[in-house]
């Protein structure tokens, strides 16, 4: 059997957003059509992500580092110390970002600790209105600390 250590969300998650400057409109309109859900949860954001949910719809948003200057490795940081339950990232797939090594990474870490990560709206509209949101939820973390072949 997998043996893991698992973190329970209370009712209130904790939702990292982020979207390169292509799919901004996309991440606004999305929070827009979510602002009531959104509201009941705690949220952070990069940057100029973060600035724009706070001024387009006044949601309370704690803010890193822009992407580029650091913001995604925050949130991949703020991801590895169990801190994010959830993440909305429109990346954009038809441009190189400057700071792509930060965005693999940070996809990455989020699948290295199970986190749920959407990437378009379809995936992040079918997430935020998951029956297990404002549910107890248990989600399994993996256990590194135990050798491979246990987990
Ligand atoms: P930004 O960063 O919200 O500061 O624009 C997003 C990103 O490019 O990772």
């Amino acid at each position: 059997m997998i043996e893991t250590t698992s973190t329970t969300s209370t009712t209130k998650l904790r939702i990292a957003l982020i979207a390169h400057d292509n799919k901004k409109d996309d991440l606004v309109e999305w929070a827009r059509y979510n602002k009531p859900l959104l509201e009941g949860q705690t949220l952070s954001a990069t940057g100029t992500t973060g600035k724009l949910l706070q001024d387009e719809l006044g949601l309370d948003v704690y803010r890193h580092r822009s992407g580029p200057l650091g913001g995604d490795q925050q949130i991949g940081a703020r991801i590895a110390d169990g801190d994010v339950d959830m993440l909305v990232f429109f990346w954009d797939p038809l441009e190189q970002q400057p700071h792509d090594p930060d965005v693999k990474a940070l996809l990455r870490i989020a699948v290295v600790w199970n986190i749920p990560v959407a990437c378009n709206r379809s995936s992040a509209d079918l997430m935020i209105s998951s029956p297990l949101i404002g549910a107890e939820y248990h989600r399994v973390r993996p256990d590194y600390e135990r050798p491979a072949t246990d987990r």
